[in-house]
């Protein structure tokens, strides 16, 4: 399908639209359509206001990761930039796979250009003068068009020795996942980028400070980094003008599941599950929301008021984690979904600490057991599972270890499942 077809909510109109605007208007091939629509005007910003000056006005946007983690993006290019060892790096990470993830696709395929340009203004406000591109395997077409993109800014002066002729040298390359769910970790792209087995680093360090080839780094996930352009446009106070004070600017929401019209939805931060759904055209006989994606948790039929914020959802007992909104109707056999999850997170540990490995292995084995049973017959299962739940969660070396374990949780506690 052609990337704007999965930008939904047409009846919704562009109005509004921030980071989606471009997408299924501009010709993702061609440079020159990107500079008629704007391109380009955030990096002639980015160069007068300078590095620090980035960095400020991403301070104060406000602007949070949006790969999941919601880490401060001006703090984390602010402890980048002053490291004194070097070189820097930047690596965007865009290898999405967290299941039910689909927004930088979108973005990456529909406006090829928007993520370049933000990455030369993330190594500009950084100090890298390179920049990976760290590109989900099973993304073909966006990987032909930000090849293409990135050749034809090069070729305009827009990455290379000299950029924009401002004696800024910036530089991208890109290096594809082979389809290993762990190689979206920031760690373990380091260590697949330097041609070492794709498994996490533990952190501390962070990799602000030792990084990529053990430099300082700065990785962003894509959505991330296309925000800046609204920032740096807008200015900080103009940009943080939507949402609310803790989270800043809009949201892309992947919805899936049993809804009218799935698709990647942009909705200024605040809006609430109810209003994504309303948009989405819910099912008759909603069942519940797995919100964050196989590490979120799943939020009740009498729950949709939550407003989607980082800190709303979390109020809630929730995430916003990459923006997934996973919808199922009663027809849903949930202990089958539960046991999916488990499947995925055995199949994707890399098995280097034992908490995750053999948790992740005793979790399914629990769930096949109690898969058909009810109330005393899995008592004694759901005890092991919080066990085991726990020791992953306290225990292991990176989130999918201390995640694998949320959304069977959340079925349990806030759904009754297995009752
Ligand atoms: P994290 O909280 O450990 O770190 C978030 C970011 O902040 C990282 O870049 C980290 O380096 C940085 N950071 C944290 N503390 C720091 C400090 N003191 N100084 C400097 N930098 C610091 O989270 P994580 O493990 O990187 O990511 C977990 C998230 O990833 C989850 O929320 C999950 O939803 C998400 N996720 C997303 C996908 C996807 O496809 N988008 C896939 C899997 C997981
Ligand atoms: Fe590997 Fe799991 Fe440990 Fe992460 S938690 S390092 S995926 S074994």
């Amino acid at each position: 399908s052609a990337p704007g077809s999965a930008l939904a909510a047409p009846e919704a109109g562009r109005d509004g639209l921030v980071l989606l605007r471009r997408v299924g208007v501009v010709d993702p091939g061609s440079l020159d359509d990107y500079r008629a629509h704007g391109g380009y005007a955030a990096l002639r910003r980015a160069f007068a206001l300078g590095p620090a000056g980035v960095i400020r006005e991403v301070t104060e946007a406000g602007l949070v990761g949006r790969g999941g983690a919601a880490f401060p993006t001006g703090r984390k290019w602010a402890a980048t930039a002053q490291q004194p060892d070097h070189p820097h790096y930047l690596v965007c990470n865009a290898d999405e796979s967290e299941p039910g993830t689909f927004k930088d696709r979108v973005l990456m395929e529909g406006d090829p250009y928007a993520l370049v340009e933000a990455m030369t203004i993330a190594g500009y406000a950084t100090g890298a003068h390179r920049g990976y591109l760290y590109l989900r395997g099973e993304y073909p077409r966006a990987l032909r068009r930000l090849r293409t993109a990135i050749d034809r800014a090069r070729a305009r002066g827009l990455l290379g020795e000299d950029v924009m002729g401002q004696g800024f040298a910036f530089d991208i390359e890109i290096r594809r996942g082979a389809g290993a769910y762990i190689c979206g970790e920031e760690t373990a792209i380091f260590n697949s980028i330097e041609g070492r087995r794709g498994e996490p680093r533990s952190k501390p360090p962070f990799p602000v400070e030792k990084g990529l080839f053990g430099k300082p780094t700065a990785v962003n996930n894509v959505e991330t980094l296309v925000n800046v352009l609204p920032i740096l446009i807008e200015g900080a106070q103009g940009y943080a003008r939507t949402g609310t004070s803790a989270s800043t600017g809009t949201k892309l929401f992947c919805v899936s599941g049993t809804v009218a019209r799935p698709g990647v939805y942009e909705l200024p931060f605040g809006a609430t599950l109810r209003e994504l759904l309303e948009l989405a055209g819910p099912p008759k006989t909603l069942r519940a929301v797995l919100l964050g994606g196989a590490a979120g948790a799943f939020v009740r039929p009498d729950e949709l008021d939550v407003p989607l914020t980082f800190e709303g959802t979390r109020a809630a007992g929730a995430t916003l984690g990459s923006g997934v909104v996973l919808v199922l109707d009663d027809s849903v056999e949930l202990p089958r979904v539960l046991l999916r999850i488990a499947e995925f997170f055995r199949d994707e540990s890399c098995g280097q600490c034992v908490p995750c490995r053999v948790g992740t292995v005793r979790q399914e084995e629990a769930l096949h057991r109690i898969k058909d049973l009810t109330g005393d017959a899995a008592a004694g299962d759901i005890a092991l599972l919080r066990e085991v739940g726990r020791a992953m969660r306290d225990a292991s070396i990176c989130g999918l270890g201390q995640t694998a374990w949320n959304a069977v949780e959340s079925a349990i506690d806030r759904l009754g499942a297995f009752k």
